[in-house]
């Protein structure tokens, strides 16, 4: 788990306006911050640059108090969970989970042991040997968040993970969401355009307009004021 502090972040994309311009916040260890905004204000080039995903242009991006601007995405130990889940459909559950362990090269009883914690938690034991395509929705995504898990990963990144799915599902999904963020404890930031979601799982909601933080409160303050 790690705190996250951004210090005048600008992201220029060629000599446009900046998609990014001078953002400063911070993101305590543990909580669940939304980022919300028109389209086209920031957010997902905001998030990418947390991960690393994106060069950033100036400021300082620090990660559980480490400077990480010069860090490739795989020094940073965040996990992003991507809209599409981004699993491999020839491997079992089991095996997705334990694809980043693999990559790690971790002995396998310490990967039978991280898998099987990682299941419990998420409530997936009884999928294990199961495929992708044999899933629904809401399993894919715990399948995808225990890939994030079983890396024992400082904080993550969502990108309006739920905007694929129908309407009830997405509300069981936010249930979920919001049940394992508050277990694991682990720092989230959480991009999306959906008003319930970000009333009903963030800590705070940071509100982005045309590059600029505009706002920073709590779900209450933001949507229920008078
Ligand atoms: P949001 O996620 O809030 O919709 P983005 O972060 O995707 O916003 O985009 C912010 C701004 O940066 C937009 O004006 C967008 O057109 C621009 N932008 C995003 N990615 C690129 C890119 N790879 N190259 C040039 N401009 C980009
Ligand atoms: P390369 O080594 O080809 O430059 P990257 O540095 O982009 O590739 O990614 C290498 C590793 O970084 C991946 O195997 C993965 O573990 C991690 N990584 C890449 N993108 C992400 C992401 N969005 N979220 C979490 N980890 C990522």
């Amino acid at each position: 788990m790690a705190s996250i502090e951004m210090r005048n972040i600008v992201k220029q994309y060629g000599d446009g306006y900046p998609a990014v311009n001078d953002v400063s916040l911070d993101i305590a260890d543990g909580e669940f911050m939304i980022l919300v905004g028109p389209s086209g204000c920031g957010k997902s080039t905001l998030l990418r640059m947390i991960v690393g995903l994106e060069d950033i242009t100036s400021g300082d991006m620090v990660i559980g108090g480490k400077r990480v601007n010069d860090l490739a995405p795989r020094e940073r130990n965040l996990s992003m969970v991507f809209q599409n889940y981004a699993l491999y459909p020839h491997m079992t559950v089991y095996e997705n989970i334990a694809f980043p362990l693999r990559l790690s090269k971790t002995p396998d009883d310490e990967v039978r042991r991280r898998v099987t914690e990682a299941s419990d938690v998420l409530e997936l034991k009884e999928h294990l040997e199961r495929k992708p395509a044999n899933l629904s929705g809401g399993q894919r995504q715990r399948v995808a968040m225990g890939r994030a898990i079983v890396r024992q990963a400082e904080a993550f990144l969502f990108d309006e993970p739920l905007s694929n799915l129908d309407a009830k599902l997405r509300g069981q999904m936010r249930t979920e969401i919001s049940r394992l963020q508050r277990r694991l404890g682990i720092t989230t930031v959480y991009v999306t355009h959906d008003q319930t979601e970000a009333m009903t799982l963030g800590d705070r909601v940071c509100v982005l307009r045309k590059g600029k933080i505009q706002q920073v409160a709590s779900p209450r303050e933001l949507y229920e004021q008078p």
